[in-house]
């Protein structure tokens, strides 16, 4: 294969040049692609089929959560990273977008920058919303657990009575 074209262009402002892999194994060859700041991928390590097949990622920024019922499991989690594919079809696809995947479920959504700051603010209201619920939860033990308190010396004292009583 020879050395792709890019090879010998300037890179785009935000972008540098970085060799990548390219080819199946034992008929594979370097080439130097254009490579957004944001990746950190390793292209050599991370090697494509074609030079169509590289897609460019951030580092992924996660959320998980176990369970009352499943201690210890990954329950609900969600992902996200930045990410380009330089061939799509899809002009946005080429552009940088926001990727939020909810791991478990296995569903990719794609968000220009417009809709990864709208995710962004309703789930910054969404967490304001969990921590209302849990103050609810914490608030109703507290009371509940003050009305057991107060029902169990109620019946000790009656116990008390009955017993001193029956003496
Ligand atoms: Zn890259």
């Amino acid at each position: 294969m020879n050395a792709h074209a890019t090879s010998t262009s300037m890179p785009r402002p935000g972008h540098r040049m970085v060799p990548a892999l390219i080819g199946w194994p034992g008929r594979q060859a370097t080439a130097l692609i254009e490579c957004p700041d944001f990746c950190h991928i390793d292209h050599v390590k991370d090697w494509a089929h074609a030079i169509e097949d590289v897609d460019h990622y951030s580092d992924f920024e996660g959320w998980s959560t176990d369970s009352i019922l499943q201690p210890g499991d990954e329950v609900i989690s969600l992902t996200t990273r930045v990410h380009t594919d330089p061939v799509s079809e899809n002009p946005a696809m080429r552009q940088a977008h926001v990727i939020i995947d909810d791991g478990n479920r296995g569903s990719t959504c794609y968000l220009t920058p417009e809709m990864g700051e709208r995710a962004a603010d309703e789930l910054i209201a969404l967490a304001a919303d969990i921590r209302n619920a849990a103050r609810a939860a914490r608030q109703c033990n507290a009371v509940a657990g003050r009305g057991r308190r107060n029902r169990r010396t109620q019946q000790d004292e009656a116990l008390r009575r009955v017993r001193g009583g029956a003496v």
